[in-house]
């Protein structure tokens, strides 16, 4: 029998393996994140839980650029919004936002929001993502709308209402705005926020040439178990962790 190669779920001996696993999925979400043009200047945050202090939270650097993120660029920041490792500044939108998603899920140990384009473009509209393909199908029933824009997250209070909206979902469109997208690995949190992205793109595409033919709820339903759920999401991500960091190891450091 030929071997055959296959990813598994981690599991970890020690918080510390478990904090460097996960500065390093960051850091490839980071550059997959450029590769595919989500950047918009100094705006977009992943942040991941640490697996040792539930109140200390991991996000990329206020002012670098995601292409050149690597594992031990990443700060670490309290619930108080004070930066506790690392010697970059904080994006006050990222606290204002991540600390109340995480804070309000416990279950959620990594979120991620960009000014994407398409996800932008389509945030513009204040509606819910149909089911119109087997991906989008992920989010059926499964992301909120947050249907208010009051200028740039910087109060903790509209975090909570953004954590309120998304209530128990995978993610949230936030009008106006861009896309959010949480998850229990860091990987399903940047694969629900990839492939949202291009959810929103082929909507955008289907709407502009027609009108799509939606998927009967029973089926869109059965879908979402099949590719909504956190093992699909963290899987989907795998194969482009691998690529990433074949092509730019310097991630990992
Ligand atoms: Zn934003």
């Amino acid at each position: 029998m030929p071997s055959r190669r296959r990813h598994h779920y981690p599991t970890f001996d020690s918080p510390d393996a478990e904090r460097t696993h996960m500065k390093q999925r960051m850091a490839a979400a980071f550059r997959l994140f450029d590769r595919f043009g989500f950047n918009e200047g100094v705006a977009g945050h992943v942040t991941g839980r640490d697996p040792e202090d539930p109140e200390l939270f991991w996000v990329n650097p206020f002012g670098l650029s995601f292409g050149l993120v690597c594992a031990s660029d990443l700060i670490a920041v309290d619930r108080n919004g004070t930066v506790v490792q690392g010697d970059w500044p904080l994006n006050q939108a990222a606290f204002a936002i991540h600390s109340q998603v995480h804070e309000a899920r416990p279950d959620v140990k990594a979120a991620a929001h960009t000014h994407s384009p398409h996800g932008r473009a389509f945030s513009t509209l204040g509606r819910p993502l149909l089911p119109i393909t087997q991906d989008s199908c992920a989010f059926y029933g499964d992301h909120a709308v947050f249907d208010d824009f009051t200028g740039v997250v910087n109060d903790v209070e509209e975090g909570k209402r953004i954590a309120h909206a998304l209530g128990g979902g995978k993610a949230a469109i936030l009008r106006n705005h861009g896309l959010l997208t949480v998850g229990q690995t860091v990987d399903e949190a940047a694969w629900w926020y990839i492939t949202m992205e291009r959810s929103c793109h082929v909507q955008l595409m289907a709407e502009a040439a027609g009108e799509p033919v939606l998927i009967d709820d029973e089926y869109a339903a059965l879908t979402c178990k099949q590719v909504g759920s956190p093992f699909a999401g963290w899987f989907s991500f795998q194969p482009l962790y691998d690529k990433i960091v074949a092509e730019q190891p310097d991630l990992l450091d």
